[in-house]
């Protein structure tokens, strides 16, 4: 070998990782996904989301654990570890308006070979997911179906900011119990006493000022 032929297909594209070479060769990857490259975690996004693509990092690990095998003997048995960091906003179920909610998966698997091998795979260790890997494995598909699992069952603010709104405007009167506006339009008060009006006014009705 004189020259490196470029990158080898299918160990730099996470969409395409060849995932028993990843873990048997202990390799690491990381990047960054945005929620625009998640169609399902975008779906969870509300349209009036200050930020509907909001940014995930992440890291993934391959390792190997010595297991005994079905013939009796011990060898080295593929693992993925990943992490994934990061927000999206989401709808708060509560009152209707979007807030951030923030995301840290951090997950184990054992990788196997086939979908049958997945299901017969004994689940001692339950901190342990078992994915059926490939040679052009879609690894930011992995990613976004953790995001999803790891989605509130009820997702809401910790606190509403009407809470706030509410106290802090404690003296107009409507008895807290207003809902702030169903479409989530801010209040306008429709006033229409502008004081340069009012002063516009004034000048005209003023009494010809000249001098005799
Ligand atoms: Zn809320």
């Amino acid at each position: 070998m004189t020259q490196h032929p470029g990158k080898p297909a299918g160990l730099s594209d996470p969409h395409e990782l060849d995932l028993f070479e990843f873990a048997r060769s202990g390799r690491q990857a990381a990047g960054i996904v945005r929620v625009s490259q998640l169609p399902r975690m975008l779906n969870e996004v509300p349209a009036d989301a200050p930020d509907r693509d909001t940014a995930f990092t992440w890291q993934a690990e391959g390792t190997t654990q010595p297991e005994l095998q079905d013939d009796g003997t011990e060898g080295p048995q593929p693992y993925l570890r990943m992490a994934i960091h990061g927000a999206a906003w989401l709808e708060c179920q509560r009152c209707l308006r979007p807030y951030s909610q923030t995301f840290n998966v951090d997950a184990t698997y054992r990788i196997v070979n086939t979908e049958a091998e997945a299901e017969e795979f004994p689940l001692d260790e339950d901190e342990v997911e078992v994915i059926v890997g490939s040679r052009q494995f879609d690894l930011i598909d992995l990613i976004e179906e953790e995001l999803l699992l790891s989605l509130p069952l009820v997702p809401k603010h910790e606190v509403c900011p009407e809470v706030h709104e509410s106290l802090v405007s404690g003296t107009d009167g409507s008895e807290g119990e207003d809902e702030a506006g169903e479409g989530g339009e801010p209040e306008q008060s429709d006033e229409r006493t502008n004081p340069f009006a009012a002063l516009e006014s004034l000048k005209r009705d003023e009494p010809g000022d000249k001098k005799h």
